[in-house]
């Protein structure tokens, strides 16, 4: 009889055990993993806009909240050219919100060399490179040079060269295990 007392104590507690771990990991970690890097410049009246400044910038060191499901792209270590994104679907128009820049159709707009309609709504893909211009009239050869002028270090990003620890990552789309979501979460 005491053995069987014991062994249901000790399941009762594995299982509690088992499942507040499990709960953890879920709350901590969503189920899609997202953390890629693009690149962008926004020209505004014939003059790039500077995102450089520390108002921009997320202050904590970006492998820290990749977790936060309230956050879907942010800028870091005063780099005011690569935005950092955090979660599936994210569009061109969410960075101008984290900008604070009006929600506006550019006059002109560039991804990837080819030039497009309704950047609004399109989604950010990792390594893009996108060129918005506002307000005056280009020649194909200004553009051209506005468009070289894209920083081009995504790429350097999503491989983990650079910038701080834990900021590595070119994943869009990946789903995520229950136990690969504990793993995470207890980094296990
Ligand atoms: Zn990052």
């Amino acid at each position: 009889m005491k053995k069987l007392k014991v062994s249901a104590i000790v399941l009762t507690f594995v299982v509690f055990l088992v499942s507040s771990i499990t709960l953890y990991a879920i709350n901590k970690v969503p189920s899609e993993l997202v953390h890629f890097h693009a690149n962008f410049l926004i020209v505004q009246d014939g003059k790039v806009i500077d995102f450089s400044s520390p108002a921009y910038m997320h202050i904590e060191p970006c492998g820290e909240d990749v977790f936060d499901p309230t956050e879907t792209l942010d800028l870091h270590d005063d780099n005011g050219e690569t935005v950092h994104v955090h979660a599936p679907h994210v569009t061109w128009s969410d960075l101008l919100v984290y900008l604070k820049l009006p929600i506006k159709e550019p006059d002109i707009a560039m991804v990837n060399g080819q030039r497009l309609s309704g950047l609004l709504t399109r989604k950010i893909y990792s390594a893009d490179r996108m060129l918005a211009v506002y307000g005056q009239k280009v020649s194909d050869i200004e553009l051209e040079t506005w468009y070289s002028k894209i920083a081009t270090d995504a790429a350097t990003y999503n491989s983990g060269l650079k910038g701080v620890e834990n900021c590595s990552g070119a994943e869009e789309d990946n789903q995520l295990s229950i136990i690969e979501r504990i793993r995470i979460a207890f980094r296990i």
